[in-house]
């Protein structure tokens, strides 16, 4: 009795949790990873807002010119609005990431609407923003999540350069990992907050270092910056 219990529970995870993560992060299903004009590449920022680097990373970006998209978890940006506003007025787009920073697929139905639906609708009515683009966290999501961005016409994008900036790496090292997988239609995913489980303490000092060089090697190889709106 108890093996067939159990077998019972493992199919309900493969079918809830195991076969969306194939279809997405396997197959590139329901899901964008890359921009879709070759020349345009999305330059992408997951976990903050966070109180002392990413206003130093609006900084940077606004000196190197360049327009980037915050997937931002909205319990942080309930608690810095100021950042958020100012993302916005500097033209950068918002979009969702997550209510909190968890780990999805073995959330039930309705705490996996709050990620998404529900972490869009807090943004959406705090800051007066449509977001429509969701960047699960860690990339994993579940059966309900995909139900749930199709009922509510939301998109998910993932990425196509990912380099490990939430461990703490020499700046020249990330710029070097990232120029290597650089293509026409990159989508770069950097983060701008320590506060997530993994992510180690400081390692956003380099990201915002980083930033200045990546931009200019955008720009060397001719492409522009786009905004995750328009990779719909
Ligand atoms: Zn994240």
């Amino acid at each position: 009795m108890i093996e067939w219990l159990i077998a019972v529970v493992l199919a309900i995870l493969v079918v809830y949790a195991g076969l969306p993560f194939v279809w997405t992060r396997g197959l590139g299903r329901s899901c964008i990873r890359r921009t879709p004009k070759p020349g345009c590449v999305a330059l992408t920022f997951d976990d903050g807002p966070h109180p002392v680097y990413t206003p130093r990373l609006l900084d940077a970006l606004r000196e190197a010119g360049a327009r980037a998209t915050f997937f931002v978890i909205a319990e942080h940006a309930l608690r810095h609005p100021e950042i958020v506003e100012r993302m916005l007025a500097e033209g950068h787009e918002v979009q969702v990431h997550g209510y909190r920073h968890w780990f999805v697929p073995l959330l039930p139905p309705g705490l996996t609407a709050r990620q998404c639906v529900g972490a869009k609708d807090v943004l959406a009515q705090r800051f007066g923003i449509e977001p429509r683009v969701y960047r699960p966290t860690w990339g994993a999501c579940n059966l309900a999540t995909l139900v749930m961005l199709k009922r509510h016409r939301m998109s998910m994008l993932l990425w196509s350069v990912m380099v490990g900036d939430w461990r703490r790496t020499p700046p020249e090292e990330l710029v070097r990992r990232i120029v290597a997988k650089l293509d026409a239609r990159s989508v770069i995913v950097l983060h701008d907050s320590d506060e997530s489980p993994g992510a180690e303490r400081g390692a956003p000092e380099s990201v915002i270092a980083a930033v200045p060089a990546v931009v200019e090697e955008v720009r060397r190889r001719g492409y522009t910056f786009v905004l995750a709106s328009e990779c719909e």
